[in-house]
């Protein structure tokens, strides 16, 4: 649309600047009629008049040009009204050197009221053409010896002066329409059809400009990145058509949500973003709250059929600048926060959350560790897509498990660190082996048995993670001492990792795996049971089914 509005407005540019050349062509015109050849004695003054009025019309040009290439998006309203003044300037002067009243050059001004109009529009354009008459008259009056040679003057200028009104009533008008014609073009351009909610390509626009706002005032900003739950159920069991109409309700329900100044848009599918200008991370939850009520609260046709007999949305929640500077981290977080509300049983909004913004700098682990940590583990959600947010849940279980276990501030750190960090090894690992639906072969399986030795190889080359190198390498040994790699036994398999091959077995059953059922949370836990002793810590299992029962409402 930017590149459809700049040819437009290089297109009115370009008429414009002919309608400038062909009024100052004129003057000049008039000027030169006003020298009479026969008494030029000293020729020399009129070739210096004559370069001294071309200059002028070079500098003038050259002014419009470099204006426009330089100013065109900005407000330069104050230029172009000084500029018609100085064509209204140049209007009066021709004609009282060409005689006034009797100049047969007044005409001319009928170029003005058509610049004017071409770049204000109506209102502009009347007020130009009605001090043009009022001068006309006043010329007239003034100059004019007496009443006959008055009437005869004032006859011929109220024809001019009718044709200046009629001039700018009329192509004012079609100045409006085309104005009109590009606002709707416009707005077409930047709103989903369906939802008349703003459309993608409009959102990534607003958020560069809310970011760079926010930059420059040192304000937050948030952003909500909605899905429908179940929807493919939906429309699998009433059709696309009521799955359009329920698409429609809630792009009702998201824009009576929102404050004056949010921005939401459809951003593909099912799957709706809000920008939040100057919003805090609390506030944008309770606004995601009161979506993710609204909509559970509203009746949707045929609702009972879906899994939770109701139409419901996750809300993932994001914050700048504490969560991303940028857009795309921005996004990426929001959308990560959102996996994690799909994952944590749907309708429930949740916000961003990575270890590693908790981690204080003591640690000496600085932003751009942060950043590459980041980038490290969405490459592995990025590959490993069925198992996405598994890094991320595995830290909130041992976080979870960690307070409920009562450890040290320190060892509260060092698990979720630990947690964060104990498959960055699988980065090696090509997509399609994360992936496999089917059987793995022997090799491939040795291939997988790597990434704990590969993850604490990785750790021990970072200063601030080094520590932390056994608990990573050892997260896949058994208490029977026949896991991997060292085949380490009970209590030899550091604490810490104990714990992290619980929460790691505990999210790999109870979300999709390329290779089997997501099993229930009570599948799982009869699970834990049923391999306490042998793959698991006897003692820490039943403590973690007692912590997950605590935390049951958030699971
Ligand atoms: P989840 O709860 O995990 O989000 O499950 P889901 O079924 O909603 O998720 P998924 O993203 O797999 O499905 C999205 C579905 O949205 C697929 C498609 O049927 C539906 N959909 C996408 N765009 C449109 C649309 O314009 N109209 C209709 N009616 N359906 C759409
Ligand atoms: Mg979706
Ligand atoms: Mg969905």
């Amino acid at each position: 649309m930017k590149k459809y509005e700049k040819k437009r407005n290089q297109k009115i540019f370009e008429v414009l600047l002919i309608l400038k050349s062909i009024y100052l062509l004129m003057a000049l015109v008039a000027l030169t009629s006003t020298v009479d050849i026969n008494k030029i004695d000293n020729p020399i003054t009129v070739a210096v008049s004559a370069i001294g009025v071309l200059l002028f019309m070079i500098t003038y040009f050259m002014l419009v040009v470099y204006y426009h290439k330089h100013f065109v998006d900005r407000c330069n309203r104050i230029a172009k009204v000084i500029e018609i003044i100085i064509l209204l300037f140049i209007f009066t002067t021709i004609v009282m050197f060409t005689g006034g009243n009797e100049s047969p050059y007044k005409f001319i001004c009928i170029f003005i009221v058509l610049i004017s109009t071409i770049q204000f529009g109506e209102k502009h354009s009347i007020i130009t053409a009605l001090i043009l008459s009022l001068e006309l008259i006043l010329i007239d009056f003034m100059m004019s010896p007496n009443k006959e040679t008055l009437s005869i003057y004032f006859e011929r200028d109220l024809v001019l002066i009718a044709s200046l009104l009629v001039t700018a009533f009329i192509l004012s008008m079609y100045v409006n329409i085309e104005v009109e014609y590009s606002k709707d073009l416009k707005r077409l351009a930047n709103v989903d059809e369906l939802t008349g909610l703003f459309n993608h390509r409009y959102l990534q626009q607003q958020l560069t400009k809310v970011i760079k706002d926010s930059e420059e005032k040192k304000e937050n900003a948030s952003l909500l990145f909605m899905d429908i739950d179940y929807f493919k159920n939906y429309n699998d069991i009433n059709g696309h058509q009521h799955g359009d109409w329920v698409l429609k309700k809630i792009g009702i329900i998201l824009k009576e949500s929102v404050r004056e100044n949010d921005i939401v848009a459809r951003y593909g599918g099912e799957e709706f973003v809000a920008i939040l200008p100057n919003t805090d991370k609390n506030t944008a939850i309770e606004i995601g709250e009161k979506i993710r009520k609204t909509i559970e609260d509203t009746y949707f046709y045929a609702q009972e059929n879906q899994p939770d007999e109701n139409m419901t949305i996750s809300v993932g929640v994001s914050c700048y600048p504490e969560n991303g500077k940028s857009k795309h981290e921005l996004i990426n977080a929001a959308d990560d926060a959102l996996y994690r509300a799909k994952f944590f049983n749907k309708n429930r909004v949740e916000a961003y959350y990575s270890v590693l913004d908790e981690v204080d700098d003591s640690l000496y682990i600085n932003e751009k560790i942060k950043k590459s940590l980041k980038a490290f583990i969405s490459m592995i959600n990025k590959k490993d897509k069925y198992t996405y947010g598994h890094t991320e849940r595995v830290v909130i279980y041992s976080k979870w498990f960690a307070e409920f276990l009562g450890l040290s501030e320190e060892e509260k750190i060092d698990i979720k660190l630990a947690a964060y960090l104990h498959d960055i090894g699988k980065v090696e690992l090509p997509e399609e082996l994360l992936n496999k639906r089917t059987k793995l072969t022997d090799d491939e399986f040795s291939k997988i048995k790597e990434h704990p030795v590969v993850s604490a190889e990785l750790i021990e080359s970072m200063k601030p993670f080094e520590r932390l190198t056994p608990v990573v390498k050892y997260h896949h040994e058994r208490y029977d001492g026949r896991g991997y790699p060292d085949k380490l036994e009970g209590e030899k398999i550091p604490y810490l990792s104990r714990i992290i091959t619980i929460a790691d077995s505990f999210d790999a059953m109870t979300s999709h795996r390329p290779y089997n059922f997501r099993k229930s949370r009570d599948e799982a836990i009869e699970e834990l049971r049923n391999n306490a002793g042998t793959q698991f810590d006897p003692a820490l299992v039943e403590k973690f089914i007692s912590m997950l029962e605590k935390y049951s409402d958030k699971i």
